[in-house]
Order: structure tokens, then sequence, then C-alpha cells
């Protein structure tokens, strides 16, 4: 994943040098700085434990359970601080910080550590590695366990050297933070109104870090790896989250792209294209503390809300009483919206520790979504569903409900008659409600390709180009090693989404995509092109997506889309994309009135 550029100018009079290292960019977000190193876990005294004829296991016991208790104050006041903050969700992680720290089998390692003649610091570095090293085998999420589990040593070696913990909510204004990894209470502490941004040599996308970052609307770039630390303290550094690159001595423009923030004008009214097509823009949310972004960058409404991420982190599933508050929560933020909910979508890469998940060789391949939600997870499903239904006959109107990984019609019909045998007991047991619009998401090759017999039995279909990419191409989305392939402007994936806008038209269902195409801003002419009604995306690239749909002809998006899908690879279709024709678009014509008419809004797509 490293990779670094140089850029170095070969004249010493010009301006310096600059260097840029690359890594996963985190969200479009834009920052410079003064970098600052960050090692918490740096304690050179316990390189060499003392002999254990001079250690006093007794004493050192007590010393452990001291940091312990110590610990978990602390926790309770970073859990707190956090759901004030950041939300409700990403503070439930201190609970598992919670649960770690009382773990009985890590408190028996230290305590037999202890015993050995280890001081307790000592002891609890030993007693963490088999755990750390387990978690760190494991995929996807599991493995970011070990990240916790880390977060929860250094606290107690921290307690017991008594080593200053850097104050990470006072950092200088303008500080770049870099550090090997950063742990959830670390993120949580940085404030994005004096931290300029952060990059970490570990960690990808979906790592704690990354989701605190781009909640809080931090720039930063991850799994850099180890040319990271070839950055000094004190040298000038841009952290560029929408390239995924960080570059030290950043160039003028670079300075000034930090400084003048998105530059992007917020359109808090829906949009239509220059010559007046409605497209609704609404924004993916994975926890409730993201709604609020969602409408400060003027979202439409909600296009997926990934709910697993209520069931991630827990020891147990949230019931109906607690689903029905976040959903309640949801439709609130936007009573004009739609809101588009997605019944839970674990297995592949969201394995859920209390839910009995055998460990296949393909997990994306194997039981996920939909597949679940019929099989082992029925009562969950179930539970999801009446959660539904019942904020949906509390704050009624806008709520839409989709299922994931779908990829048979008997699937779907199944999924159907669950919500039909949901709505007929909730109203046997006497609530007044109406079943919310039904819909599914197109994200398997035999979705797409049966997309006219699923469109005729739901009221829309939303394309999760994310796994269609990943299954039209046989590219794992999270294997770097494949990423070239696991494109969606692939001819084979357009034509998937062609085939997919053309049944949804002819079954009288909408479209919408909710794949990180969707937010792609060089790609809004071509989705516009294609015929897609709706487009969902993180909360950031909104006001950029609704400018350029703002600004595009229709009939010049067909005729480049039509070029695409027939284009023979991805580099053609980029290349057209790249020379889209906006001879005729508002923003090529600066005296023409570049807002979108709100009063041609459409209530639906
Ligand atoms: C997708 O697959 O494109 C999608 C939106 O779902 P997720 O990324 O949550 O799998
Ligand atoms: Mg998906």
């Amino acid at each position: 994943m490293s990779e670094s550029t140089t850029d170095r100018d070969p004249d010493p009079d010009a301006e310096a040098a600059s260097i840029t290292y690359d890594g996963t960019g985190v969200s479009p977000l834009a920052g410079v700085g003064t970098a600052a190193w960050y090692d918490p876990g740096a304690d050179a005294s316990l390189d060499d434990p003392p002999a254990p004829e001079t250690v006093d296991p007794d004493a050192e016991r007590e010393r452990f359970e001291d940091a312990r208790e110590r610990a978990t104050t602390e926790l309770e006041r970073e859990r707190e601080r956090t759901a004030e903050r950041v939300g409700e969700e990403e503070a439930a992680v201190f609970d598992a910080h919670r649960q770690f720290l009382d773990d009985p089998q890590i408190i028996d390692g230290v305590e037999a550590a202890i015993d050995e003649g280890l001081p307790a610091a000592h002891a609890v570095r030993r007693a963490f590695e088999d755990p750390i090293s387990q978690f760190e085998g494991m995929d996807g999420r599991m493995a970011e366990r070990a990240d916790d589990l880390r977060d929860v040593r250094d606290r107690l070696v921290r307690l017991l050297t008594d080593g200053d913990r850097v104050d990470l909510s006072s950092l200088p204004d303008g500080t770049v933070l870099l550090a090997e990894r950063l742990t959830p209470s670390d993120t949580a502490q940085l404030d994005p109104d004096r931290v300029a941004g952060f990059a970490t040599k570990l960690g990808g996308r979906t790592s704690h870090a990354a989701i605190f970052a781009r909640s809080i609307g931090l720039p930063a770039v991850v799994g850099v790896g180890d040319d990271l630390e070839e950055i000094a303290d004190d040298e000038p550094v841009f952290v560029d989250g929408d390239a995924g690159a960080v570059t030290v001595d950043p160039t003028a423009d670079q300075r000034e792209r930090a400084n003048a923030g998105r530059g992007v004008e917020v359109r808090e009214e829906r949009v239509t294209t220059a010559d007046g097509e409605p497209i609704e823009v609404a924004a993916n949310v994975g926890t409730l503390a993201e709604l609020e972004g969602a409408i400060r960058q003027g979202a439409d409404g909600i296009g997926l809300f990934r709910t697993e991420f209520l069931f991630l982190d827990r020891e147990s599933p949230p019931d109906e009483a607690e689903q029905i508050e976040a959903y309640r929560e949801a439709l609130a933020a936007f009573p004009e919206g739609r809101v588009v909910v997605r019944t839970l979508d674990v297995g592949g890469d969201k394995p859920i520790p209390y839910l009995d998940m055998p460990d296949p060789e393909n997990p994306f391949l194997g039981e996920r979504g939909i597949r679940r939600s019929l099989g082992p997870d029925a009562d969950l499903f179930e539970t999801q569903l009446r959660a539904l239904l019942r904020a949906n006959a509390a704050e009624p109107g806008t709520l839409s409900v989709m299922f994931p990984m779908v990829a048979t019609v008997s699937e779907l019909e199944a999924a159907l008659e669950t919500v039909a045998s949901v709505a007929d007991d909730l109203a046997s047991e006497g609530l007044d409600h109406e079943v919310p619009e039904l819909g599914v998401m197109i994200e398997t090759p035999s979705a797409a390709l049966t997309a006219e017999a699923l469109a005729e039995r739901v009221d829309f279909l939303s394309i999760g180009t994310n796994d269609l990419t990943q299954y039209v191409m046989a590219a794992a989305r999270e294997n770097d090693r494949v990423a070239e392939l696991h494109d969606p402007c692939e001819p084979a994936v357009l034509r998937a989404i062609e085939r997919t806008v053309a049944a949804g038209q002819a079954g009288d269902a909408w479209v919408g995509m909710c794949g990180e195409m969707a937010g792609d801003p060089d790609l809004t002419d071509l989705l516009v092109g294609l015929g897609l009604d709706e487009l969902s995306m993180s909360a950031v690239t909104i006001p950029d997506v609704k400018a350029n749909i703002a600004a595009v002809e229709t009939a010049a998006a067909e005729t480049l889309a039509d070029d695409a899908t027939d284009a023979a690879a991805s580099a053609a279709v980029r290349d057209r994309v790249a020379k889209r024709d906006r001879s005729h678009s508002r923003d090529s014509n600066p005296d023409s009135d570049s807002d979108a008419d709100p009063d041609s809004d459409s209530e639906t797509p």
C-alpha cells in the first residue's frame, strides 16, 4: 500500500521540493499543518524487567488492581464525552474496552505473570500479547478489535508507569498528527477545530479511526506504511483525504486548497439538471451521529442507513425498543425527505461476535445480508422489521426499507412475505400503521440480470456498486492487489447498471445508487446519463455532486452514457468522462443562473 512518489524540483532555488506518500484517503477533505508524532506505547523503562526476587507480587497485584480501577474511571469519562461529541454508537466502543478490562482471562494472565516475578506493567504487556495476536489473525472488523486491546493495554501500562498521557484534546492549532495507528480513544479526543488532520502507518477505511475521522470531518489518510516515518516532527505537511496522500513541504496550490476549505456551496434545496430533471441526492449513514452532517451538507434524505452499525461492538443485539428509537431519530432528522433503511447486512467483512457465524473460506460468497435474515438470523430480521414498522407508525410517510444481497426472486418474495406477516401481527396487536415503501439492493450479478422480475415486486431498486463491482469483476473490494479491476467504470459494470435502470423504468420502480460510485463527482454526468433517479453518498461529497447535477444537460449526459457503455475498457470510459461535453451546461456559462429551481422538485424520484 505504501508507495512514496517524489516530486523533487531539480532547481535548488525553486520552491521547496515536495515528497508525497500514498495511503488510503478517508474523507474528501484536505488539511495543512505541522507534523507531530504520537507514540503512546513507547516506554523504554519496560524493556528490561528487574530481577524477579526484587519484585513483591502482593504489592504488584495491588498496583494492578488500582490501575484497573483508574482505567475504569477514565473510560467512563471518555465514553460520556464521546457520546456527546460524536454519538452513542461510537461511544459504545468504550463499553467494549471495559469488558476487556474486566475479562477474567486477561486478569488471570496478568496475575500469573506477576506470580512469575514480573512487575505489574511488564505483566500487563505479556498478558495482552496472545489475545492481540489472535485478533490480528482474523479478518475485517474482528482484526480491528486488536486495536481496542492495544488501547486498553497502553492505558494500563501508562497508569502503572505514571507515564504522562499526551493530551490529544489540546494539541497546538494546526497539528497534523502522525502515528503508527490511532485507537478509538485517541481519535475521539481530536478536536477538528484545532487538528488539521492525521495520517497513520496502519489502518483501513473501516478502522475505527477512519470512521471517527469521517464523522467529525477530519482530513485523514490511513495505511501509509513505514515510509510515513520519513516525515519528521515539525515538518509542514498536507493531508489529502480525498486522494489518499500526505505531502511534505506542500506546494502553494495545496496550501491554498487546504485553507480554502471545500469551497463548494451547500445547496439545501433539491436540485435538477440544467434542463430540469429532478435527481434526489441523499446521504449514506452508518451511525445516528452522522445525521447532523448529512443535514449540514444539504442531503435531501438518507439513501442508505447501514443498520449493521447498531449491532457491532456490543455483546448482544439491540432489542426492538432500542431499534425503534434509532429509526425514529433518523426519520425525525428528515421530516420531508425519504429515509431508506437497509435491513441487517452482516456476514462478508462484517462478522458479529455474538452471532453464530462459521468462518468459511469465501465469506463474501457465503451467508451474507438477506441470506442470513432468511436463515440463521430470522428472529433478528423479524425484530428489526417490527421496529421499523413501529417507527414508521410513529413518524409516518418517509420510511423506505430495502433488502441487501438479494440474488433470487424467491429470496425477495420471502422477505416481502416476512414484512407482510410482521405487518399483520402488528395490526392485530392494534397498531394503526401502513407498510412503508419497499426496495431491493442490486449488488449481485444475478440481481442485475433478473432486475425486471425484482422491479415488478418492489417500489425501488438501489444499486450497490461496491459489491456489484466485486461480484461482476470477480475482484474483492478490499484486496489492494486487484484494486484496478474493482472499478465501477468497467464497461461490464456500467452495462449491469444500464440494465437495472431499464428494468426499473419498465417495472415502475425508481432506481437509485448507494455504492461509492454515486459520490464520485467526476462521474455525476455519466450517472445522470445512465438515468438514475437518486444518488446516495457520504455526506461530504453531496455539495460537489449537487453542483454537478445542476450543471449537466440530460441529452449530453445520455450521449456520454451511451459512449461509455459501448466502450471496451474502463480507461476509455474515464477518458470519455474527462472529455465530456459540457458546452451547453450552466457551469460553462457564468452569466446564467446556476441554482436549481426549487419549485421544480419532485416529491419522489
Ligand atoms: C454496496 O455494496 O455498494 C453498498 C452500498 O453496500 P455496502 O458497501 O454496505 O456493502
Ligand atoms: Mg453491499
